[in-house]
């Protein structure tokens, strides 16, 4: 029983799979066909298509090639000829220094009127030729892909006003004032190339000097911390010249391109300045733009970027200048600025003036001041002249001055109350040199600093010293000058305290100022000489601004001994107390 449906179930199943095999067997062959008709149709499509495109390809391949072969070949010559020129330009060069070397030297010999004039040309040209040459040189180098930048830690104010310092002398009669103004945020030392910013702002202030015949040429550097940690350090230079038209933007950083054929005969040039400056930026990561109105002046922008260095910056001691109060008298707004923002880093506190006359008014309403700084190029009257006013004046009579002229313009300072004139455009370390020597602060300063011979005079001449003296300033540089000499002197503030002190204690000599709040020196003199015993009296001798005719004769019948004019030197110091000696 169990058998036979089994056998009949097997056969049923062979029977039933053989009958599918048949069937599919007979559908695939139909599909198959068709499908096998319509693959190979498309086979010869695709055959065809990739006939077409192989030969496409072999064209196309021949043609990327030409192009790839014909730009590296463009390439090649390209860097052959910056190559070639850059080695030009160097090989001329080299001949060219020897001319202008020769030149120099031959004009350092004795010559005739005709001959120094021509040899004068042959200089002169030679230095414009080799300032193109200089010029072609850095393009091709840049073009070639020679022109590897520096990476060195540099002081960026330093590396600016070595610029302007190298442009000043090329203002020469013009009346243009040359002003720099570096921010206080601006990172005091960077990684960089110096030589290269310089170059670029060399260019910039050539520039401006050329197109300008008056006003002012400023030059301001700021800087912004950028994510990635470095700085973009921005540095504009503002002319007040001929301007540019729009017109002319655009093909003024393209080289060999002037705004203007005709100006190149008037000013001269090769075109190629402002194309290696913004070549210079972008190796920098920075660019560079114009702004410009014709008539109204230009300003050029240029960005770079930069790391801050680790390199530490040699520190002043600023003790000696918080909260002193600077008087600034100057007709130009930027020169105004730079000072305030300068002397604010310093921790003093400016007092600001346009001119002579707000300076004088200002002295009526303001509290005295401890230190001025006078502009000497000034439309009322001179920064000297203003000097000789201000001197007369109760509250500036003692008063140290710092004068500020342009270079070149060396003034005479010896008849004056001036005590240091320094030359613009100003270099930060010689105003503060200059201050901190005004304040006698400064250490190893020459200028408060006797011979060797004659440090040793409170051994040899031992006095016991009241300085009198209401100015901050002036009392410091007399301690100083008394500190060098051995002496440790005592100090007051004004005649009154000048009689306390004198009723303490006994002293040989009182150094005595004139001008004083409460009693000045006159008044005291008088009381000393008529209140104390003859052996208690001190010697007296005035110290005054040396601008005030009459003085002495008034110091001597109030009862003074001697006489020494301010500033005080060293010199006068020393005679003054010498006098003692062969008094007592
Ligand atoms: P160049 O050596 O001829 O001065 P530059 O590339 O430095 O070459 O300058 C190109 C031109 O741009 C100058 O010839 C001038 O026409 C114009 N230019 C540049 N700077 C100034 C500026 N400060 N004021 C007016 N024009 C300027």
């Amino acid at each position: 029983m169990i058998a036979l449906p089994l056998w009949a179930l097997l056969t049923w199943a062979l029977v039933s799979v053989t009958a599918v095999m048949a069937l599919g067997w007979g559908l695939n062959r139909m599909q198959l066909s068709r499908l096998e008709s319509r693959v190979s149709r498309r086979d010869r499509q695709l055959e065809e298509t990739l006939g077409k495109l192989g030969e496409a390809d072999e064209r196309n391949a021949q043609s990327l090639g030409d192009v790839e072969k014909a730009r590296s070949e463009a390439r090649t010559a390209m860097k052959a000829k910056s190559e070639f020129l850059a080695t030009m330009s160097h090989e001329i060069r080299t001949p060219m220094n020897g001319v202008i070397g020769m030149t120099s030297l031959m004009l350092d010999t004795d010559l005739s009127n005709e001959q120094r004039e021509y040899a004068d040309v042959i200089r002169s040209s030679g230095d414009s030729l080799l300032t193109i040459l200089n010029g072609i040189l850095d393009f091709s180098k840049i073009e070639a892909g020679q022109l590897e930048l520096e990476e060195h830690s540099f002081r960026i104010r330093e590396c600016i006003e070595d610029a302007l310092d190298l442009m000043a002398v090329k203002v020469g009669d013009k009346p243009l004032e040359l002003t720099c103004l570096v921010e206080p945020n601006v990172p005091q030392t960077l990684v960089g190339d110096p030589t290269r910013l310089r170059q670029i702002v060399v260019n910039l202030i050539g520039n401006a000097v050329k197109f300008t015949t008056e006003g002012e040429i400023a030059v301001s550097v700021s800087s912004q911390l950028l994510k990635d940690g470095l700085y973009e350090i921005h540095t504009a230079v503002r002319d007040t010249g001929i301007g540019i038209d729009c017109a002319g933007m655009d093909r003024l950083f393209k080289a060999f391109s002037q705004v203007d054929s005709s100006t190149t005969r008037k000013f001269g040039g090769t075109g190629l300045g402002l194309a290696i400056s913004k070549q210079l930026c972008e190796l920098m990561s920075g660019r560079i733009w114009v702004e410009s109105e014709p008539g109204e002046g230009s300003t050029f922008h240029f960005t770079t970027r930069m790391r801050r260095s680790n390199l530490t910056e040699p520190s002043f001691d600023l003790d000696a200048l918080q909260g002193l109060r600077l008087l600034v008298v100057d007709d130009n707004a930027t020169n105004r600025r730079v000072l305030e923002v300068q002397s604010i880093a310093w921790g003093m506190q400016p007092v600001l003036a346009e001119g002579p006359g707000e300076a004088l008014a200002l002295m009526e309403t303001e509290d005295p001041v401890d230190l001025i700084a006078l502009d000497m190029q000034m439309p009322e009257m001179s920064g000297v002249e203003l000097a000789k006013l201000l001197a007369h004046h109760p509250k500036t009579a003692d008063t140290p001055m710092l004068l500020l002229s342009s270079i070149g313009k060396r003034i005479d300072i010896t008849d004056t109350p001036i005590r240091v004139a320094l030359s613009k455009p100003l270099r930060q370390d010689r105003l503060l040199g200059a201050l901190l020597d005004t304040v006698g602060e400064r250490k190893g300063v020459d200028i408060v600093a006797p011979p060797a011979s004659m440090e040793r005079l409170a051994e040899r001449l031992p006095l016991h010293i009241l300085l009198v003296e209401d100015n901050r300033v002036n009392q410091k540089v007399a301690l100083r000058l008394l500190e060098r000499l051995g002496y440790g002197a005592d100090v007051a503030a004004n005649g009154v305290e000048c009689l306390e002190n004198l009723r303490r204690q006994h002293y040989d000599l009182v150094l005595m100022d004139m001008q004083m709040p409460i009693m000045d020196g006159l008044e005291a003199t008088r009381q000393i000489r008529s209140q104390f015993a003859k052996d208690q009296q001190p010697r007296i001798v005035a110290m005054t601004a040396n601008a005030m005719q009459g003085d002495r004769e008034r110091c001597l019948k109030a009862g003074m001994d001697d006489y020494i004019s301010k500033p005080v030197k060293w010199e006068s110091l020393v005679e003054a107390i010498g006098r003692c000696e062969l008094v007592s």
